[in-house]
């Protein structure tokens, strides 16, 4: 039988006046309308931060996904606990050890991904209007999660060290002068997605004050805390704080982002709340994948692992950084991370990376725009670059057709000057037109 056609996106939906008020701010995100494009093969992306899993040893993990299922197949496939299996969540004690994470078995609640960890902190804090303070740029589907609970984002700049404790204790004051009631403060203090800056000792430390004089909760988001490419691992700011600080791990980049196993480490009341809006958004984690997690760490040399990943991404943020150096043109400026995923992109003054990204998607190069990145139209001039996926030689190619494009927008600058001029210049069009 021949498949139905899909619906297509011109059909209006005759459901439109059903949705809650919280999906108003949903909308595709950039990353994810970006995903399409971009996976095209001839396009180099610099866009998705998609971990280069080939790396693992694939046939270790087959061998202990068939093992599990021949020998314990009845608990693997069956229902288990909304907090998370008991073993996995004595190994996540051994697996945060280095960020200097202690805690008890009972403090963590195993997640589908720490993306749903994020998700289920948001909802048993805030309510609608309730004000998250976070770090600007951020975490794109951070802020997915804040809106779809209709919270305020209000920004806190960032300068090269991460967030900044006197402008986050501003934001604080001005927001309670406002009468507002401010919740969550959000940071990515390692290797940050997508600033690819890292909060020094003493910066966690002057934050960590910031929020306890202030009696606020710290959301602490630490996906690349282990990949540091010097081998040197941040101290989660969790580790001196363990009653005003809910700490997010996963092992979406150490281990496997397929198998969405994340975890949160919470003060005793809010573990419980976290569970019971665990049980009504999943039941219960998948058994399999945190059994299959479980064994990995039990009998792989997982460490030697996360060493790898660790090489494979500093290879790759070095080639990243050598052809930035050499092709960028005067006046671009990158940060240049120390771990993790990304590096990202000022613009020469007058650039705008939103209406730039048709024509670099032409010349086959895809990068997400800053825009993305921020609650509030912030980030023109600024874009995201990933290196973790493509390729040392694709990076570098990626990066001479991205420097190809940027000085040919800088020649269009010279001739009609204004910014708008170069957004309405003609571009491709379908399918580009919901990336800007
Ligand atoms: N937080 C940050 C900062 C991330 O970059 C990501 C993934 N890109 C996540 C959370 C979610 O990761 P996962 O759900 O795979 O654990």
């Amino acid at each position: 039988m021949e498949p139905t056609s899909p619906p297509t996106s011109t059909r209006l939906d005759p459901w439109l006046e059903s949705y809650a008020a919280r999906t108003r701010g949903l909308t595709a995100s950039q990353v994810r309308a970006l995903f399409a494009v971009a996976s095209r093969p001839e396009v180099v992306s610099l866009a998705g931060g998609m971990p280069f899993v080939s790396a693992l040893p694939l046939d270790a993990v087959a061998e202990t996904v068939a093992r599990l299922i021949r020998e314990r197949g009845a608990v693997a496939l069956q229902y288990g606990s909304g907090q998370g299996d008991v073993r996995l969540r004595e190994q996540i004690l051994d697996v945060m050890a280095p960020v200097g994470v202690t805690a008890h078995p009972d403090d963590i609640v195993v997640t589908a991904g720490s993306q749903m960890a994020l998700d289920l902190v948001v909802r048993v804090f805030c309510d609608p209007g309730d004000v998250v303070l976070v770090e600007a740029p951020t975490y794109v589907t951070a802020l997915g999660v804040f809106s779809s609970y209709q919270c305020e984002v209000v920004h806190v700049p960032m300068d090269e060290e991460g967030l900044r404790p006197d402008a986050l204790r501003e934001a604080v004051a001005a927001a309670r002068a406002a009468g507002k009631k401010v919740k969550l403060v959000y940071t990515i203090p390692s290797f940050h997605n997508p600033a690819g800056v890292t909060q020094g000792p003493a910066r966690r430390t002057e934050v960590l004050e910031v929020v306890q004089s202030a009696g606020l909760l710290l959301l602490e988001d630490d996906p690349y805390g282990l990949l540091g490419f010097d081998g040197t691992v941040p101290r989660a700011i969790r580790a001196d704080d363990s009653e005003g600080v809910i700490y997010l791990g996963t092992f979406s980049k150490t281990i496997a982002a397929g198998l969405r196993v994340g975890w949160a480490v919470a003060p005793h009341g809010v573990r419980e709340k976290l569970v019971l809006a665990n049980e009504t958004a999943t039941l219960c984690p998948s058994n399999l994948t945190q059994m299959t997690i479980s064994d990995y760490l039990a009998t792989q040399p997982w460490f030697d692992q996360v060493k790898v990943f660790r090489e494979v991404y500093r290879e790759r943020r070095d080639a990243l950084l050598e052809s930035l150096e050499a092709l960028m043109p005067a006046g671009t400026r990158w940060t240049v991370p120390a771990g993790g995923f990304y590096s990202w992109v000022t613009l020469p003054e007058g650039l705008d990376a939103t209406a730039m990204l048709p024509r670099a998607v032409a010349a086959l190069v895809a990068y997400v725009p800053g825009t993305g990145f921020y609650a509030d139209g912030q980030g023109r001039e600024s874009l995201r670059l990933s290196y973790c996926y493509p390729e040392p030689d694709r990076i570098r190619e990626g990066v001479r057709r991205l420097a190809g494009v940027i000085e040919s927008e800088l020649e269009v600058v010279e001739t009609f000057g204004s910014p708008r001029a170069r957004a309405d210049r003609p571009g491709p069009s379908a399918p580009y037109t919901d990336l800007a």
